[in-house]
């Protein structure tokens, strides 16, 4: 019923249950979009600062004389925008300083630079140079997919700043606020989103976007609420007071003033007993579930324990390889497993097998060109034609758990069938480790049960198998709506996974995105699974979620959902199952 993106309050109450919005106000409007960080913040708007307007294709053509002095022009310009991102970077902290740092190398790259250059010397304004040779490299980039396709809006607030610096215009961007306010914007460029101060910004709202982007990213480290893929948020100007809610995904224009900072406060309240919740993982009448966190290096599985986590429930072993050449020995690998499994000492780790290819191309796999590398030789597959790369892998993670005196388990990405569970299963065995796979691929899920017959236990990656079971990209901030975990088609399938597990009395976990929505996870947890792994920083709000229900509870939300049929529709059932 709560399809519709754009509905007034009192329908909202009415239909969707948000039973602490406005009810006062008839103006009020309620805007969706994907959930990205829980909380919620009332604030006035503001927008980013106009971007420059693109250069007149007629451009007259510069003097043969004059270009040395054109050049010069255009390379001082790209010169003070990187000083004044350095600049920046210098001051700002953690992932903001990274963000701000790669961006003043963006500004300062050989490759569009040296477009520019030859478009001048062949009678191109720099402005037009500047356009010409960014659009160039963007398009490549878009062409490529995936990660690569990410750097477009990078590359285009590099281009951006220098036609400003040319123009002799203020740098575009956001301004700084003199109150706390909203940030909406169509999407967020890095440096624009990087040393934000959260007791000005204390909210990002952008059009496009998915969970994984930089807006989200940067909104996870400063812990603001946040909500991408905003639908009508283009229509809402700067300072209209809006009322963000990072939990639900949903942004209201112009709310009641008085129910809004009750809602506020209400979540702060939230906000008070998460951080109070300490562990272990058990709903409010006993159930165990096992609080995971997922991990991708030795730091993060030290972060990590510094929450209530119980263990790791996804070791994402590629992300210690991205930037190598060549295969690391055994022994190196053996001692990078170990971090983590010494930082969890006695403590469950779940311990996967490199999954390179598709947003996670690895060097020294092989990778051949692929038209779609999503369902291309990516994950296991790669072992299929490289199968000295996946048992010296195994060779490493065995001898890591006897440097450390663990017992890891170790699970393989992206299986598609019985018959490769069962000879990754074999192999493991061979080295003594506990094997499971991940369930992220459809046919996976509807074959749990033959599956089961070959390993231990299972792991669904929400993520990809939402991708899979809906034919959207993850990577796409369009698709965002559709690669939301909360779609009916992929609870279904979670649903038939974890039944498959409770009847094989084996484990079944969940370890994509959907295991940090405190929510969904109540939902997950009725529907069978047994334990959640999320990153860190949400390991508290499940966490304390799950302990404010009882099985029972989680059990009739998880039968409300599955009768629904939109996403929209199965978090209004959970809401009204769980209160
Ligand atoms: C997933 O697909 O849900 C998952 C956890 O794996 P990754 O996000 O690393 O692909
Ligand atoms: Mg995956």
């Amino acid at each position: 019923m709560c399809g519709f993106t754009l509905v007034s309050v009192d329908l909202s109450m009415l239909f969707c249950n948000l039973d602490h919005m406005s009810t006062s106000s008839t103006t009020a409007q309620v805007l969706s979009g994907v959930p990205v960080v829980a909380g919620v913040a009332y604030a006035p708007v503001i927008r980013p600062g106009a971007r420059p307007p693109a250069p007149p294709a007629d451009d007259t053509e510069i003097n043969e004389a004059d270009r040395p002095a054109e050049v010069a022009r255009m390379k001082d310009a790209a010169a003070a925008v990187a000083d004044r991102l350095r600049e920046r970077a210098a001051h700002a902290t953690g992932v903001a300083s990274e963000v701000l740092a790669t961006t003043a190398a963006l500004a300062q790259d050989r490759a569009w630079l040296g477009d520019a250059e030859k478009r001048i010397r062949a009678g191109n304004s720099a402005e037009q140079a500047v356009s010409g040779a960014i659009a160039k490299i963007a398009d490549a980039l878009a062409r490529a997919g995936d990660l690569m396709a990410e750097r477009v809006t990078d590359l285009r607030d590099v281009r951006d700043r220098v036609l400003a610096q040319l123009a002799g215009l203020p740098e575009p961007g956001v301004p700084v606020p003199d109150v706390p306010s909203v940030l909406c914007a169509e999407d967020l460029a890095p440096a624009d989103t990087a040393g934000l101060d959260p007791a000005l910004v204390v909210a990002l709202a952008t059009t496009l976007g998915g969970p994984t982007s930089h807006t989200a990213i940067i909104a996870r480290q400063l812990g603001i609420p946040c909500v991408v893929a905003v639908d009508g948020l283009d229509a809402v100007p700067a300072g209209v007071p809006v009322m963000v809610d990072g939990g639900r995904g949903t942004v209201t224009v112009s709310p009641d003033a008085t129910s809004a900072a009750r809602t506020v406060e209400e979540s702060r309240r939230d906000a008070h007993r998460i951080a109070q919740w300490t562990g272990p993982g058990r709903t409010a009448d006993g159930h165990p579930v096992a609080v995971l966190a997922n991990v991708q290096d030795g730091a993060a599985a030290r972060t990590a324990r510094q929450t209530p986590a119980e263990g790791v429930g996804l070791f994402r072993t590629e992300m210690c390889f991205l930037n190598r050449d060549t295969e690391p020995s055994v022994d190196e690998q053996a001692r990078i497993y170990g971090e983590v499994l010494t930082a969890f000492q006695g403590a469950k780790v779940v311990i996967r097998t490199l999954d390179a290819g598709s947003d996670k191309p690895l060097k020294f796999a092989g990778h051949r060109d692929e038209a779609n590398p999503a369902l291309g030789v990516r994950g296991v597959r790669i072992s299929f034609g490289n199968p000295g790369l996946l048992s010296r892998q195994l060779e490493a993670i065995a001898a890591a758990g006897q440097a450390t005196g663990t017992d890891p388990w170790v699970m393989a990405p992206m299986i598609a069938t019985a018959d490769e569970a069962k000879t990754f299963a074999a192999q493991a065995r061979s080295y003594g480790l506990t094997p499971g796979v991940m369930i992220e691929v459809p046919a996976a899920a509807l074959l749990a049960r033959h599956i089961l017959e070959h390993v231990d236990f299972l792991s669904i990656g929400t993520n990809d198998l939402a991708q899979y079971t809906m034919a959207a990209d993850r990577m796409s901030s369009e698709l965002a709506t559709l690669t939301d975990p909360w779609q009916p088609g992929v609870l279904a399938l979670v649903e038939m996974t974890a039944r498959a597990g409770a009847a094989a009395g084996k484990p079944v976990g969940v370890c994509g995105e959907a295991a940090a929505d405190p929510l969904l996870a109540c939902v997950l947890v009725g529907m069978g699974v047994t334990s959640l792994s999320a990153a860190a920083t949400a390991v508290p709000g499940v966490g304390a979620a799950l302990a404010a229900v009882t099985l029972e509870r989680c059990r009739a939300a998880a039968q409300a959902v599955v009768q629904t049929a939109s996403a929209a529709d199965a978090r209004s059932a959970a809401l009204a199952a769980l209160g």
